[in-house]
């Protein structure tokens, strides 16, 4: 690939790139490429269509989310598109902390600008290293799980979600009290992120090892193969972790409102919800935040790969909406890249 070739070619070089990675990353569970290779590809074609809207085109991995939906599951269309976050990165090597998180900064000023307002309340979590899924209940019953696929429609996965220990099968909502106001809707639908804890990682890579199997790149990955398994017994066999992380606004009934509010009420009614999670005031707080996981990043459980962000008003979320396909009021604030390395090495165990 060379830095000279024309804009038209190289945003056709990149998509063509970017296509391949993102089938064997949602596809096949078997990325070649470390994800901060991914995300400098990404960002070069997102710069390149920026400069030149004319080669933006409707199939470019730029506009769309994930991969295609494997056909051997069924499949669920989402009644409302599970989409992206739009990313954010920090420049670690710069001393000027306004230059530091230029990127961040710009984001919170563009919050503000839409809310016309001083100073934002945000909900801040760590960003799971995992795949998102969809759960639906009725009348308090899980009886759909789906992964998001390209978003509009995603794998039916349900009975391997019901082999996940910590996927409430069924709700019980507690006696009504303050905190408990929001009466349980009729359909229910909850997304959140399957993953799989380093421990377990190490032991089912050491277990594949032993027996002559494939064994996975990360956790992340590990997840996502044990998930999408045609055989659930293969998905029982594996131990894989869910926290919930947004709730689907149900038609025509209450919903709690704010984003913190929404992670009290699943939590009362039996979802595990992360317990790194915060709400605060003003970007200066993100970026304690920020700085306070990272720090903290390797004593957790499982991977992550960043923070979220989110406005934290389901008034203000309204206001803000969404782009192509992502939403304005949310954004991931990527750490640095040391997956690079641990992945390289992982590829190369596996030649
Ligand atoms: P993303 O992973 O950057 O962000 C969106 C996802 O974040 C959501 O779908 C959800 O699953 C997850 N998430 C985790 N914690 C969350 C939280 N607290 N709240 C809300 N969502 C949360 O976007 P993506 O579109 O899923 O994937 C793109 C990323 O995947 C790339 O930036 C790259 O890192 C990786 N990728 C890598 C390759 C590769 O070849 N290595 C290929 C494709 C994608």
């Amino acid at each position: 690939m060379t830095l000279s070739a024309s804009p038209a070619a190289r945003a056709a070089q990149l998509r063509a790139l970017l296509h391949r990675y993102n089938h064997e990353y949602y596809v096949l569970d078997t990325p070649s490429v470390p994800d901060a290779e991914y995300d400098l590809r990404f960002r070069e074609l997102c710069e390149l269509e920026r400069a030149h809207p004319e080669l933006r085109s409707a199939d470019s991995p730029s506009q769309r989310v994930g991969g295609l939906p494997l056909a051997a599951f069924g499949e669920v269309r989402h009644a409302v598109p599970m989409l992206s976050l739009n990313n954010v990165f920090s420049d670690m090597q710069a001393d000027d902390p306004a230059q530091r998180h230029a990127e961040l900064l710009a984001f919170d000023a563009r919050v503000r600008e839409g809310l016309g307002r001083e100073r934002v309340e945000y909900a801040v979590e760590p960003k799971f290293d995992g795949l998102a899924v969809s759960l639906v209940y009725e009348d308090g019953v899980f009886v759909q799980g789906a992964t998001r696929g390209d978003g509009s429609t995603g794998e039916n996965v349900t009975e391997n979600l019901r082999t996940v220990q910590s996927i409430p099968l069924r709700l019980t909502p507690p006696p009504a009290t303050d905190l408990f106001a929001t009466p349980l809707p009729a359909r229910l639908e909850v997304r959140g992120e399957v993953l799989m804890l380093k421990r377990d990682f190490e032991r089912l890579n050491a277990d594949q090892a032993a027996a002559g199997l494939k064994v996975f790149v990360n956790p992340r990955n590990a997840a996502a193969g044990s998930l999408r398994q045609l055989d659930s017994r293969i998905t029982a066999s594996r131990r894989l972790a869910f926290f919930a992380y947004s709730l689907v606004e149900p038609d025509g009934a209450d919903a709690p409102p704010s984003h913190s509010a929404t992670m009290d009420w699943l939590q009362q009614l039996g979802f595990p919800v992360c317990r790194e999670r915060t709400v605060v005031c003003g970007v200066e707080a993100l970026i304690h935040e920020y700085e306070s996981i990272l720090e903290r990043r390797a004593t957790l459980p499982f991977d992550i790969d960043g923070v979220v962000y989110k406005v934290n008003a389901v008034a203000d979320q309204h206001q803000l909406g969404f782009v192509s396909r992502a939403p304005r009021f949310a954004i991931a604030h990527k750490f640095p890249a040391e997956e690079a390395l641990t992945v390289v090495e992982a590829i190369t165990v596996q030649v």
